[in-house]
C-alpha cells in the first residue's frame, strides 16, 4: 500500500485516470462486439499495465467471462503472492460478487472503479430495466472485507452510463 496510508488508497489520484480511461475504451470495444460494456486493467506496483480484458459474455456464450475474473485468474497464473498483493485492478464498473470473490482468492491488491454497482442499479431503475443478475447485490467489501477500494469517479461514471445506454439500445449510436 502507498506510504500515504488509507486516505490515498481509498481516493483516486489524477495520475490514475489514464488507467480508468483505458478501461472505458475496453468497455467501448466490448459494446462494438456485442458484449456488455465492461473493461479492466491490471497494473503492477510500478504503474506498468500487466494485463487487460473486456467483457466477453455474449461472444463466448459464457456468463462468467467478466474481465475482473479473467484478470484474477491471469494474476494467479503469472504472478507471485507479493506481486499480486501489490497490483491494482482498475475497472470500468465495480466488481460483481463473483469477481470480488476471485479477486479475494487471488490475493490481489487495491481496486479502483469508475462506476459503482449501486450506480448501475440506479441507472437500470431509471430506465425501467429489470435486474438480471442472479447474485445478491453485494459490494466488493461485503465479499472481501479486507479489500481496499476507491471510486466511483463522477465524470467517468457518466461515460460508463452512456455505454450502458448504448448497449441496451443497440450498438448504433442513432435511434
Ligand atoms: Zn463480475
Amino acid at each position: 500500500m502507498p506510504e500515504g496510508g488509507s486516505d490515498r488508497a481509498t481516493t483516486v489520484d489524477a495520475s490514475e485516470l489514464p488507467y480508468l480511461r483505458r478501461c472505458i475504451e475496453l468497455a467501448a470495444e466490448a459494446v462494438e462486439a456485442g458484449d456488455w460494456p465492461f473493461g479492466s486493467v491490471l497494473v503492477d506496483a510500478d504503474g506498468k499495465i500487466l494485463a487487460e480484458d473486456r467483457n466477453r459474455e455474449t461472444t463466448t456464450g459464457d456468463p462468467t467471462r467478466h474481465p475482473e475474473f479473467e484478470l484474477a485468474r491471469w494474476a494467479a497464473t503469472h504472478l507471485g503472492p507479493e506481486e499480486r498483493a501489490a497490483a491494482t485492478v482498475y475497472t470500468s464498473g465495480e466488481h460483481c460478487p463473483m469477481c470480488a470473490a476471485a479477486h479475494g482468492w487471488a490475493g490481489l491488491g487495491r481496486i479502483v472503479y469508475a462506476s459503482s454497482s449501486q450506480q448501475a442499479r440506479e441507472w437500470k431503475a431509471e430506465w425501467g430495466v429489470p435486474v438480471t443478475s442472479p447474485l445478491s447485490p453485494l459490494t466488493v467489501q461485503d465479499v472481501v472485507p479486507g479489500a481496499v477500494v476507491a471510486g466511483p469517479v463522477p465524470e467517468l461514471a457518466a461515460e460508463v452510463r452512456e455505454l450502458q445506454w448504448r448497449f441496451r439500445n443497440g450498438n448504433s449510436a442513432g435511434d
